[in-house]
Parts: C-alpha cells; structure tokens; sequence
C-alpha cells in the first residue's frame, strides 16, 4: 500500500481522476488539505433528513428512503419520465429520471441511501433531477445476515455518516470514499501540539482527532473531534499572530519624543476647542508609546465623529517635532481629500508652511504628483495623506516614522506592511470608526491592540433614527422628501444615498449588496440607484430651484472633487450619492440623511452613513426606506439600526445577523486561507482561551525551541498567506 503524509499529493492514492475533481471543485491538491475538508454535518442511516425546508437552487445531500416510483409518457418530447418519491416519514421529494427505467428497479420503496442533488420546485413541488446517490447496505440483506444481531443492526442505523460540503461533479460519498483511502494510507502524523497542552486541554491526538471527525462511531466522536480541532485551529491562529507581534516589538524602532514648548504643545494651545477626556487619554498613550524604542501598534476605535482624525494629527506632530515623517492612508480619494483639507485647516498657516502636507491619490496631475514624491523623498513634506497611491513602489519617504490608516477594515494587513516598509520600523495608528468586538479583534486583528474612544465631543445634538416602510406608509414615505424641503428651506442640507449607480446597476459596493436575497427568496429586485433619483427629486415641486447633484466612485476624480466641495460650501442642497460618502466625510450643516432601499446595506454601513448627520450644531435625522416586508432578515437588520447608536451594541448585533462569510472577507474561497471549524461569532471563548495558552508558550519558549514540530508548522502557516487573507474584512 502507498504510505502518504499530510503534505503528499493525493492522486497515487484516490486516482487522478478523482484527485483532479477534488482540485478543481476544492483546491484540494494534498491529504492534510483533503484531511481539513471537515464534514458539514452527519446524518444517521437510520436517521432522516428533513425535507421540508431544503432549499430552492442549491445543492443538498439529504437521507432518506423510497417511498414509491412510477413511470410516465411524456407527451411532448418522446420518452418515460420515471418519478421515484423519497420520504423522511413526514414530507417528499421528487427524484426525476429522464429515459432511465431502470431507476425504479434498483429505487424499490423500503431502501435507504444518501441522494444528491440541485433542488428546483416543479409545479410547486420540490425535486431532484437526475439526481446522484448511494444507497445504504440493508444490514438484513448482508451477506451472513442471519448473523447479525439487534445490536449489530443498531450499530448500523445508529453510525454517522458524514455529509461533506460537495457540489454536483464531487458528491459527498466521493469525498467520503477518498478521506477514507487516504486516512487508511496514512503514515503516523506528527502532532505539533505540545503534549503539555494537550493533557491540560483534554486536546484529542491530532491523527485520532482526524480519524474521528471523518470516521466516526458514534455521536460523541465527532463531537469531540470537533471541540479538540477547532481548539487546535484557535491555537494555531493565535499562536501565528502572537509570534508575528513579538517580531515586530523586537525590531527596534526610533523614539519620537515631543519636547515641551513644540511643536505639539503650540498646536494644542491654538485649539479653538479642548480635547475630549478620552481624546486626551489615548493621547497619552500614543505618546508614550511612541516614545520608544519598540514600534507601536495600535488600533484606536471609536465613534463617528468622536474626533480620531484629530488624535491622528497629534501623533504625526509628535513625529514631526523629531524631524519624521507620517503617511495618512485613507480608503477613498473623497476621504483622503478630505483629511487633508481639514489637516491643513488645523494646522493653520504657520505649521502648514512648517511641515508642507501633501496630498497623493492615484489621478494627480502628472507634475504635481512628481513634485510631492520629490517633497516626502527629500524630506521636506512631514505628512503625507494618500489613497492606495501610497503604496506604489514610486513612493519613498525621508524618514517615515508613522503610518496612519483610516477606516482600517478597508484594507488587508499586506496594504499596511507595503507603507510599513517604506520606513525603519515606523510606528503604526490603525483607525476604525466600524467597533470590533474582542472576537474579531483577537483574529482579524489580533496582532493590535485596541485604544477606544467612547465620548463625542460635547455640544452634538444626537441622531434620530427611523424606519420607512414604503409599502406599509407610503405617506410616510411621502413626508420624506417634504421634511427635507423643509429643512433645506432653513438652510440645511440632505444627503439621499442609494445601493446603484445607474437603472440595473450592480450595488457600487459589494458589500451593499443585500446578503438576504437568497433567504428571503427574493431574486434580484431593481435597487435604488443615484441617476434616476437625482432626475426624480429635480422633478420634484418642492425642490425646485434646488441644486441636487450626483457623487458616485464612478466618477472622474475631478468631478468628484467639485461635486464635493460645492457641498462642503453649501451651494448644492442635496447630494446623491453611493456609499463613497460611507466613511468621513464631514460636513457638519448637512441634517437629513435618507437611505433609499437600506436593506441593501450592513448594519455598520447604515451606522456610518448616519453618522454623516448631526456633526455640528443641528441635530441629524436619519432616515432608513425600504421596501423589506416586516419579519425578514432585512428588515431587522434596519430595524435593529434605528433602535440603537451604540456603535458597540450595532458590532455584536451585527455578528449576529452576518454570516460568517461576510465577516471574514474573503477568507472562504480556497486556498487553505479559511477556517475550518471555526467560528468567530460563536467560539469567542475558544479564541480567547486559545490566546491565553498560546502567549503563556511563547513567553516561556519565545523561539519554541522545545517544540521544533510546532515551530515548523508556524513557519509553514505564516508562509501560507492564511492570516494576511484574514485580516482582509
Ligand atoms: P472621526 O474621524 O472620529 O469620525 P473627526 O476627527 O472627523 O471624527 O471629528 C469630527 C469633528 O469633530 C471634526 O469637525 C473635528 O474638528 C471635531 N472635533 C474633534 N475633536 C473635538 C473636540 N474635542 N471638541 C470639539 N470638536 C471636536
Ligand atoms: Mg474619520
């Protein structure tokens, strides 16, 4: 027999057939990745599966047994359609075979088997065409029957059978039946968990964990199979974020010291208004941090509009005050924009002229573009704030000491370590206004610690938050626009964001997109999109006279520029927009939001989107329409957004209504970069305790010298990009 280990190819041992089948559907290429393909679920021989809410266009595995066949002469097309009915004891399925007659003889009713299959309704009945199964070995039946005993029939009935994630060219036995060659060809696995670990833990042994989560006897098997695997998968991820912030607080970076009487102080002294008491906190922090010869890493958290751009600020005048460099890299060129106008302004005239901030975005003119790579590689520009255009390889610093990334969960840790080697060590401010819960923190971002803001700045007058069926009150739906002629007649401003661009449009954002569609059963329903509703409003009575202008990424980054500054300085009343308005933007006259079709957007787009209003003197008003019948995941979702503006409460609930997908980016496609057994939203616990045990290893064994296997394996996970994909959320 072949011996194979975890790092062999699997096609000597499953066939090339298979092994080529197995790629392609999975990327599966080697046992330890066929091995990590876990079982979505088990199901029992003797156990049905229910089939009453299988759901429409997707590919399901389900047991069950032959109720009855019967055969039928198609009338238009020339052949017999055989119709064989499964059942789980309460509802059925169709199975539909086309010309193959001799279904019926080997479905007879009474037999049991696994089936697979696309679901489709038919005349509002579900079935399966031409579907794949196996049926079940009666145990009567066996060969040496008479033999068998109760309790050997029992075993029978009673043994999971695994039910793999599978799709329609890799049915879930071909999965099972290569797991199985591959797991009996198996040489002994080496297992890079400490023994230690394991006892304390009641961790199983890796390759009995492996046998008993693929090849269970018994209900329990898999279940401790589970609970030891995704402890191990908790571990290893902890361990590799550890071990790589270790790394990072060995490097030695350069102090940067704020020296009484400078730079910072006269910045602070010309403030119109006094920080905040957590402002002044983190800002402690920051410079003491700093102040030191191991680089920061820190992720500062904090409400819309709780002043973190300026907290930002303060620590690139503390690297400046030693000479250094700061790059500010910002999501979108509206945002970078932005920033760097209010820098300016904060600054005033005499630290501007000190320290030159530049701008850099990707549609620069070409001369002013040269002349502010020449600025940040000579020296003489201090700050820099950029789009993505910042991490181009044309871009060199003088001596950057500090990286500023705002709105963080827009971009992977490999975008933070392209700007981060563009300095020695330089120290890092990550910022996000979207709260993470400590789940989230601990894996995505578990190699930062997190600062929080929790206080607004004083003299906000608060947000109000409402749900605007359209279908339910369309008068209410009417009042929308009256209130904001109202509004704007006081001179205020409006902002109307839709999911589209154009009529038919995909959703600008992909993460508008709403998730619940395939739930709710609802195909792809027309959404709101900016064009027609500037052409709609401009049409409108009470608008007229009114200027209403168009934002979208689409557009040239010039116009972008002009559309936003003409509502910076009020001339339009009210911008349409896509969601490239998401993140800070700042214009504290605007009162109204209105979100057109809302359940189109997360929880946390709605809440940055409601915090564009209410940033200045007046009070804001949100407004959420939507078409999403009550009781549908959509609708909760918005529903859930206007009851509270607890950013904090709105990140848990809305790991709750995400999928896990979505959370972790785009973590779930191949590449051995997902988790497995995992779950962010469900095994906090794990990962936390995971943490604690993976930092008590390396703080006693820093080089894990004592553990060269485990060693190895964090080599091989960190060479893996596993953790650079996760991070992307
Ligand atoms: P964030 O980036 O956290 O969403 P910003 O930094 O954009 O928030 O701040 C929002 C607004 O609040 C800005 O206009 C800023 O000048 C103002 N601001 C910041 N800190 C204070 C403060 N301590 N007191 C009053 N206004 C402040
Ligand atoms: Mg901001």
């Amino acid at each position: 027999m072949v011996s194979v280990t975890l790092d062999s190819g699997i096609a000597d041992v499953v066939g090339a057939r298979t092994a080529k089948a197995l790629e392609k559907a999975f990327a599966i290429r080697t046992a330890r990745e066929l091995l990590d393909h876990v079982p979505r679920r088990y199901s029992k021989r003797g156990e049905l599966t229910q089939l009453d809410s299988l759901p429409i266009g997707e590919q399901v595995s389900v047991v069950a047994q032959v109720l009855d066949a019967r055969e039928r002469r198609m009338q238009r097309r020339n052949g017999v359609l055989t119709e064989v009915r499964i059942t789980d004891g309460v509802g059925t399925l169709a199975l539909t075979f086309f010309n193959q007659k001799w279904q019926a003889e080997k479905l007879k009713p009474g037999v049991r088997g696994t089936f697979a299959g696309k679901v489709n309704a038919y005349q509002g009945r579900l079935q399966l065409q031409h579907p794949d199964y196996q049926l079940f070995d009666d145990p009567d039946e066996a060969p040496g029957a008479e033999l068998l005993d109760e309790a050997a029939a029992k075993a029978w009935s009673e043994t999971p059978v695994p039910i793999y994630p599978a799709t329609a060219q890799v049915p879930t036995w071909t999965i099972q039946s290569s797991v199985e060659l591959v797991l009996d060809a198996l040489a002994p696995i080496e297992d890079p968990l400490p023994a230690e670990v394991q006892r304390a833990e009641g961790i199983l042994p890796l390759g009995q964990a492996i046998e008993l989560i693929h090849r269970p006897k018994r209900d329990s098997d898999w279940q401790r199979a589970q609970q030891s695997l995704r402890f191990r998968e908790a571990f290893d991820l902890q361990l590799a974020l550890l071990a790589r912030r270790m790394r990072m607080q060995i490097a030695e970076s350069r102090a940067r010291s704020a020296v009484s009487g400078g730079l910072l102080d006269a910045f602070d002294d010309a403030l119109p208004f006094s920080l905040t008491g957590d402002q002044r906190a983190v800002g402690q922090v920051i410079r003491a941090e700093m102040d030191s010869e191991r680089p920061m890493h820190r992720l500062l958290q904090g409400e819309v509009g709780s002043g973190k751009t300026l907290v930002a600020l303060r620590a690139m005048l503390q690297v400046a005050e030693d000479g250094g460099q700061s790059a500010m890299l910002a999501p979108t060129e509206v945002l970078a924009g932005q920033h760097f106008r209010s820098i300016v302004e904060a600054l005033g005239p005499d630290l501007t002229a000190k320290l030159n901030p530049v701008l850099l975005t990707g549609k620069m003119p070409a001369a002013e573009r040269k002349r502010a790579l020449l600025s940040l590689a000579s020296g003489t520009a201090r700050i820099a704030v950029g789009t993505h255009a910042l991490l181009s390889d044309t871009v060199s610093f003088y001596d950057l000491g500090l990286i500023v990334v705002d709105e963080q969960h827009r971009f992977g840790v490999e975008q933070r370590e392209t700007l981060r080697q563009k300095g020695a060590q330089p120290h890092v401010l990550a910022m996000t206004a979207t709260p993470i819960p400590r789940t989230i923190a601990l894996t995505a971002f578990g190699d930062l610690e997190t600062l929080t803001i929790r206080e607004l700045p004083p003299g906000r007058q608060g947000i109000e938050t409402f749900v605007v069926p359209e279908l339910e009150m369309p008068r209410r739906a009417a009042r929308v626009w009256a209130r904001s002629a109202e509004d704007i007649a006081s001179g205020r401003q409006v902002y109307v964001v839709c999911p589209a661009i154009e009529p038919g449009g995909k959703a600008e954002d992909p993460e508008a997109a709403s998730p619940d569609d395939a739930e709710d059963g609802k195909a792809a329903k027309p959404m709101a999109n900016v064009m027609e509703t500037v052409a709609w409003l401009r049409s409108m009575p009470q608008f007229e006279g009114m200027q209403i202008e168009a934002l979208t990424g689409a557009m040239a980054s010039d116009e972008k520029d002009r559309v936003m500054g003409e509502f910076s300085s009020g001339r339009t009343n009210i911008l349409v927009a896509t969601t490239v308005i998401e993140v800070g933007v700042n214009v504290p006259n605007a009162s109204i939001m209105i979100v057109r079709d809302a359940d189109r957007f997360g929880v946390s787009q709605l809440h940055q989107l409601r915090g564009r209003v209410g940033r200045g003197e007046h009070p804001g008003l949100c407004l959420l329409m939507t078409t999403a019948e009550q009781g549908t995941k959509a609708r909760e979702r918005i529903e859930a957004v206007a009851a509270t503006s607890d950013g904090f409460v709105l990140a848990e609930i809305d790991l709750d209504l995400r999928r896990e997908g979505d959370i972790l980016g785009t973590v779930q496609s191949g590449n051995g970069s997902t988790l497995k057994l995992l779950r962010v939203t469900k095994d906090g616990d794990i990962i936390a305790h995971a943490r604690d045990v993976a930092e008590a290893l390396l703080t006693a064994d820093p080089a894990l010298s004592e553990h060269p296997i485990l060693a190895a394996r964090l080599a091989q996970y960190g060479e893996s990009g596993r953790l650079e994909n996760l991070a992307k959320s």
